[in-house]
């Protein structure tokens, strides 16, 4: 078929990039087609072992109608909840560990991007995303481990909006801005100072996300608008206390849903939706940039260009490890935001594949 021929001519190459990624991951999950919506056809043409994944647009013809697109795994529409969480488990180790972890949702609007994280019930654990199965698991796994090492956990959220990042944890709902160059300091790990509150189990977490979400909803005119038009970073610290040794661990743990990454039309673009496209834009490009030149081992890792990055930036590169969920809509008029997605999926997992291709 032609999604062998393609597979083969993307193989080789592909293969010889594999071990320059680095610790980058990218995972990408199509969702499937919802409720009321038309069913099909999907522009995912075929999902294949080995994180292959064939795209057909309808707006091409031909040879260029199809495309492959090569990642760490790709999940088609019938994984579970569990299934996803299942490839994401042994990073929530290592946080516990002493590594900082990062863990994006990257996708336009309505993807997927807060049902992987969050899920779409919070009542029921069976669809619970990868944000409380992290947090279960790492307390979990810090019981176990109580008899040789006493962690401490603390929980952190902020939002990143039009470039001004808010604590989402006052209790006021005041909106506190934030200066991150004022940064505190905990345990040796750069934060910003938002508030860091102690807990214990994951019933506290999920009472935080509560009134993270609440305050979120604050001043947006829509808590779906606002919510698709900024970053939200849950970060867990960890400090574990070697019971022998007593010696020091630390770790951390950032669970970022960022804005949709669907273009504005220039047509639609005034005023504060330019500005708010503007800013998404600039710093969505500014995390690839930044996941880029870390893949290339570039000298100079441009961290200063965006809020987010800068946030992020001890947990970003060295030592750290980075997973991306890419998310995709299968349907055929989200074609361009699927492709575009997709490209920078391909940009932050093989900087040097798209490198080579090029200069062929
Ligand atoms: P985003 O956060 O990217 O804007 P959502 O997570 O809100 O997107 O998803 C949009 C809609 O699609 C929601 O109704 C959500 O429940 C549904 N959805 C997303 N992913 C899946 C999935 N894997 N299985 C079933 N429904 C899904």
């Amino acid at each position: 078929s032609s999604y062998h021929k393609v597979l083969e001519e993307n193989r080789l190459l592909y293969n010889q990039v594999q071990d320059l990624k680095g610790a980058i991951r990218v995972y990408c999950r199509v969702r499937p087609f919802l409720p009321g919506q038309s069913n099909g056809p999907s522009t995912v043409d075929y999902i294949g072992e080995n994180g292959d994944m064939m795209i057909v647009n309808p707006l091409k013809h031909g040879k260029d109608a199809r495309r492959v697109f090569s990642f760490n795994k790709v999940f088609g529409t019938s994984v579970t909840q569990e299934q996803i969480y299942a490839d994401t488990q042994s990073l929530i180790r290592s946080v516990l560990d002493g590594y900082n972890v990062c863990i994006f949702a990257y996708g336009q609007t309505g993807s997927g991007k807060t049902y992987t994280m969050s899920g779409p019930d919070l009542t029921t654990e069976e669809t619970w995303g990868v944000n409380y199965r992290a947090l279960r698991d790492l307390f979990h796994i810090s019981k176990e481990r109580a008899g040789s090492i006493k962690y401490e956990v603390f929980v952190q959220m902020i939002e990143i909006y039009n470039e001004q990042v808010r604590d989402l944890l006052v209790s006021d709902g005041s909106n506190r801005r934030l200066d991150i160059r004022n940064t505190s300091q905990l345990n040796g790990i750069n934060v910003p100072d938002a508030f860091l509150v102690p807990v214990t189990c994951t019933q506290d977490v999920l009472d935080l996300m509560r009134i993270g979400q609440k305050n979120r909803a604050v001043g947006a005119t829509a808590l779906n608008e606002r919510s698709s038009r900024s970053h939200s970073v849950l970060t867990v610290h960890v400090r574990g206390r070697e019971l022998v040794s007593n010696s020091i661990l630390r770790g951390c743990l950032h669970l970022v849903d960022l804005a949709g990454s669907e273009r504005v039309e220039k047509s639609e673009a005034v005023g504060e939706r330019l500005k708010e496209a503007q800013h998404i834009n600039r710093s969505l490009s500014a995390l690839g940039d930044v996941i880029s030149a870390l893949a290339q081992k570039s000298p100079h890792i441009p961290y200063r260009n965006s809020k987010l990055t800068q946030v992020l930036q001890d947990s970003l590169g060295g030592h750290a490890k980075t997973l991306m969920f890419v998310h995709i809509n299968p349907e055929l008029n989200a074609i361009g935001e699927t492709i575009s997605t997709l490209k920078f999926a391909e940009r932050v997992s093989s900087i040097e594949l798209g490198a080579a291709q090029s200069n062929k």
